[in-house]
């Protein structure tokens, strides 16, 4: 009696819940074909006459217009009682439906996006969608789910059918998991946009940092990657961020979603895409030796999003509009500082030297000499959707370099006591999840609770075309940058070296930036290294070959190198190359070193930054 009771109970609750204004989603997972799967929708009460059922053009953390519109087809609506609903297309993403108030059921087709014939605007893969019938499902919710314009704020219920052992690796927590179908529950369109599920056979790890819950999941192609050797990978620099944060993560559950591929990706970059709650990641199956420190980066990187935008954040990403995208001026906030303290974290908790801190931002000041330098990044960041959008990838150069000055200028002035870790707290705490900034107010904001010299420089070099001050602000920390410097040098002639893994030879791949030594040398395209002054050349004692020439050798010395070289007719020939070394002017930009007349403050200054016990 009990146990029918309760069968009956939840049919009442089963039937009951259709008559209310959540939206009804039904996805059945077993039967996908030609890469497509067809959502059915039981709409959730609409009055109106006339409505607007819409895909978005876009989603936050893309910064790009994908019109995910364009991968649905066969869109059809059943009226009440046998009604006829009108459905006129608007434009890529929109449909306008009348009577709206008759609408039963909404039924369309979505194709993935990872191996579509649409080749106009591949979507990055992360944000994308997967349809690999019987192996893997990557629901990236917005690719598959619309929503009613003036609905926006109604519950969303997701039921789906799967293939027997498929779970549902998400970040949502409200889930009905069955043998053969899971009911999802979601708050409202801005949080299922926030939440992509994949649905495969799990390999899942999960790791609980305080009272954190962290799913670590992983779908391997061929299996050479598990979420055992994500979890050994990411556990310590997990606990790092967590150290990094204060001790305590600003989230209750998180979830990471690995998808690692064998094939080449259609967009041609692999990566990942943040949310709220999750990161989804799209990498090569690689070498996990390799595939390691970049799994780090790119996680440490994703993760940090839980602070910026999830915690701090403008009006224009707080409400974020998927059909028209707004953008703020502060995506040196989001993406900049979000990047530089993944790399900061991993120095200021020692699991990184600090030299290879120090490389990693002297790259990035390398590379964000490729873009323009004049245009305010407040303003590049505003039109980043047209105008400046070859500019965006610059937010992980100057945008992380603009963090690092930051963090630079408020130890110096705090006197070691105050950082970017300690701004962004404060900022959190300020706003939080559900309060937005105005973009205007938010170096008011800074100010407050920094300096006028941060303000100074948030408005001259951040809203303003002044290329970052590095002399001054290294100069805070005791160490000397140099722009540019001209040396004399010794060197390897100016080639660059690949490897060939079938003759274990180095192989000269480039010889476009040959110097005048090299020049001498004769080095061709192609030649293959067999010894490098009598000594026979490998992979595995290149450095220590390569690295003690730089070292030792002297002007007037004598370098002979043996090379496999093709003739007109394709046959292989040993040549000898010959010359006397002679030392090349070599131009080095972004040169950093530390200053020995450092001051007191200085020395405190660059203790705290870096975390120097
Ligand atoms: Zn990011």
């Amino acid at each position: 009696m009990t146990k029918l009771f309760l069968i009956l109970s939840l049919v009442f609750t089963f039937t009951q819940s259709f008559a209310d204004g959540d939206y009804h989603y039904f996805v059945d997972l077993t039967k996908a074909s030609n890469d497509k799967l067809t959502i059915t929708l039981i709409p959730p009460d609409l009055t109106e006459n006339e409505t607007l059922f819409m895909f978005p053009a876009m989603v936050p953390g893309t910064y790009e217009v994908y019109d995910f519109g364009r991968f649905v087809s066969n869109f059809k609506a059943t009226g009440k009682d046998g009604k006829i609903i009108t459905i006129e297309k608007i434009d890529k993403n929109t449909y306008k439906l009348t009577p709206a108030n008759a609408i039963k059921e909404i039924s369309y087709e979505v194709e993935d996006t990872w191996d579509t014939e649409i080749k106009e605007k591949v979507v990055f893969e992360p944000g994308g969608t997967n349809i690999e019938d019987g192996k893997n499902f990557a629901i990236n919710t917005h690719g598959f789910f619309g929503y009613f314009k003036n609905k926006i704020e109604a519950k969303f219920i997701l039921e789906f059918t799967k293939p027997q052992g498929f779970y549902p690796s998400t970040s949502i927590s409200n889930i009905n998991c069955g043998l053969t179908k899971d009911v999802l529950s979601i708050y409202n369109y801005h949080d299922l946009i926030d939440a992509p599920i994949m649905y495969c056979k799990p390999d899942t790890t999960t790791i609980k940092i305080g009272n954190s819950k962290i799913l670590l999941s992983v779908y391997s192609t061929t299996g050479l990657i598990t979420s055992k050797f994500i979890s050994r990978n990411l556990q310590e620099l997990l606990f790092a961020q967590a150290e990094y944060l204060g001790g305590i993560l600003p989230i209750d559950k998180y979830a990471f979603l690995f998808y690692f591929t064998d094939k080449a990706s259609l967009s041609g970059s692999n990566g990942a895409l943040e949310h709220s709650y999750s990161s989804f990641y799209f990498l090569p199956e690689a070498d996990t030796t390799v595939l390691a420190q970049e799994i780090r980066d790119v996680s440490a990187h994703e993760f940090f999003h839980i602070v910026t935008p999830l915690n701090i954040h403008s009006k224009e990403i707080g409400d974020f509009d998927f059909n028209k995208p707004q953008m703020s001026k502060h995506l040196w906030l989001y993406e900049g500082l979000t990047e530089y303290a993944a790399h900061h974290m991993q120095v200021k908790t020692g699991l990184i030297e600090y030299d290879a801190f120090f490389d990693v931002m002297i790259t990035k000041m390398k590379n964000a000499r490729n873009f323009n330098d004049t245009v305010p990044f407040t303003k590049m960041s505003k039109y980043v959707l047209d105008k400046y959008k070859p500019q965006y990838p610059n937010v992980y150069e100057k945008g992380a370099l603009i963090g690092m000055c930051l963090d630079i200028m408020l130890r110096y002035y705090s006197n070691g006591k105050y950082g970017t870790q300690e701004l962004m707290y404060d900022l959190s705490k300020q706003y939080g999840k559900s309060t937005s900034f105005n973009d205007d107010d938010l170096f008011d904001d800074i100010e407050k609770l920094s300096f006028k010299e941060v303000r100074y420089f948030l408005n001259s070099y951040v809203d303003g075309n002044k290329p970052l001050p590095f002399k001054e602000v290294f100069n805070m920390v005791g160490m000397n940058y140099t722009e540019t410097r001209t040396e004399e040098k010794i060197t390897l002639g100016g080639i660059s070296v690949g490897y060939n893994p079938t003759t274990n030879h180095l192989i000269v791949v480039n010889t476009d930036k040959l110097d005048a030594f090299g020049k001498k040398l004769n080095f061709k395209e192609g030649d293959e290294i067999i010894t490098f002054n009598n000594r026979k050349l490998s992979l595995e004692n290149i450095k220590e070959v390569l690295g003690g020439y730089m070292e030792n050798a002297k002007a007037g010395d004598k370098l002979i190198i043996e090379v496999l070289r093709k003739d007109k007719n394709g046959n292989e020939k040993t040549k000898l190359l010959k010359a006397k070394i002679k030392p090349v002017a070599v131009t080095e930009t972004d040169i950093l070193e530390l200053n020995d007349k450092a001051t007191e403050q200085q020395l405190k200054a660059r203790k705290e930054w870096l975390g120097i016990n």
